[in-house]
């Protein structure tokens, strides 16, 4: 399979006829954010390109035509086989690139099926688009609705042509894969306004609805500094947001999931603890680390842990292990910690970084780098099967087991 991205650039906002309401990448740039220290860095040196620049968009605007194509005739060039799959993709939002059109036409001719990974519609005017878009070979999209009703998507989303836009969806729905997505905005877009905009894209036959939390705090996962996003707007609880998704799927036949929380068709994430079967195939845990996690998984890898004989689990306040940095690690209380620490894969955090903060209590603790991923999200889950979900954890739960067993004391 050889699959190819087609890298657009933009900022998120800037290139996206202004910010949505709800954006988690409003309000940065008041404050200069330092590199965070990620996984990509070099051991003795803590910021990469993509801890620095790639986490916060920072790209200098849409990337002209001219450049796109050429960078897609490079990267043809130095692939083998055919073309699988082209997936448009960039900081910006593809339906507000100056030259779309031409852009897909262009990639038509290499007649592969065409998939834009994120769009919010908002810079689609004509209705024409969507059958240009589906002749030129789109297969797959991922639409933010928001709302069926086009006045929350004008005031919500300064979409200055919701109509337009929501006509587009429902043109695209009739012939490909759409998958809706929609940040929930409680008091706006949740209660009978999401009941209805579920109903509205049933019946147009799009194929799953991803419902996002709105995070307003560095807690909730905004690491930008740029909390809030709208100062004194509620947020619901995760438990909340999770009875919210099981209500809502309950009554739909077409898939509803939510991030952080909750795939109701797999059970995910980490749909593995309610399999004892798949459990038992687990390695055991022999060594003695600490596990280091965000708080919402904290209690599902407790569980899967203690099923497998270990469970030295401990939580920081941030709530999404991927977004845990150096900061959560401060307020950790180190006297519960191993001499071996486990931190999420994707955390923004160095290791020298991470070992001098979690060993300044005078124990010197050596850090490690747990998988990239132990379960996937809704957003990974939705074009998923629950045995691909399912053998995901595996592959995951097997890696850390094996990294505790390996550095872990015995
Ligand atoms: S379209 Fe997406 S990236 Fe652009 S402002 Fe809205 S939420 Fe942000």
């Amino acid at each position: 399979m050889v699959q190819l991205t087609v890298d657009i650039g933009g900022r998120p906002g800037l290139d996206c006829r202004g910010f949505c309401s709800y954006c988690y990448f409003r309000h940065t740039g008041k404050h200069e954010i330092p590199p965070f220290g990620c996984r990509y860095c070099l051991p003795f040196i803590k910021g990469c390109d993509y801890c620095s620049r790639g986490v916060k968009e920072e790209y200098s605007g849409f990337k002209p035509l001219r450049e796109v194509a050429d960078s897609v005739l490079a990267d043809i060039q130095s692939v083998r086989g055919d073309i699988t799959r082209i997936t448009i993709s960039g900081g910006g939002d593809p339906s507000c690139y100056p030259e779309f059109i031409d852009l897909v036409e262009l990639l038509a001719t290499l007649e592969a099926p065409l998939h834009i990974g994120y769009t919010s519609g908002k810079g689609f005017d004509d209705p024409a688009i969507a059958d240009i878009l589906i002749d030129s070979g789109l297969s797959e999209i991922s639409f933010t609705v928001f709302a069926s009703d086009p006045e929350l998507r004008r005031v919500y989303m300064h979409d200055p042509t919701p109509e337009a836009s929501l006509t587009i969806l429902e043109r695209l729905a009739e012939e490909i894969d759409v998958y809706a997505a929609s940040v929930i905005l409680p008091g706006v877009n949740d209660g009978a306004v999401l009941e209805e905009t579920c109903r509205w894209l049933e019946e147009r036959g799009v194929k799953g609805h991803i419902l996002m939390r709105f995070a307003n705090t560095t807690e909730q996962g905004l690491i930008l500094g740029n909390a809030p996003i709208i100062p004194d707007h509620p947020v619901q609880t995760v438990d909340e947001f999770a009875e919210m998704i099981r209500s809502v799927a309950s009554t739909s036949s077409m898939k509803v999931s939510g991030t952080p929380l909750l795939d109701p068709e797999f059970g995910s994430p980490f749909a593995i603890r309610n399999e004892p079967d798949l459990l038992s195939r687990l390695p055991r845990v022999l060594g003695s680390a600490t596990v280091l996690t965000g708080s919402i998984a904290a209690p599902y890898i407790r569980a899967i842990l203690q099923s497998c004989g270990g469970g030295d689990v401990v939580a920081v306040d941030k709530e999404i292990a991927c977004l845990i940095t150096a900061e959560d690690l401060r307020t950790v209380e180190l006297s519960c910690l191993a001499d071996t620490v486990i931190i999420p894969g994707r955390s923004f955090v160095h290791l020298s970084e991470a070992e001098s903060i979690l060993s300044a209590d005078g124990t010197a603790r050596r850090v490690l780098r747990g998988p990239e991923c132990l379960t996937a999200d809704a957003e990974t889950s939705m074009g998923m099967t629950r045995a691909g979900v399912l053998e995901m954890e595996i592959s995951g739960f097997s890696d850390l087991i094996r990294l505790i067993n390996l550095y872990g004391d015995v």
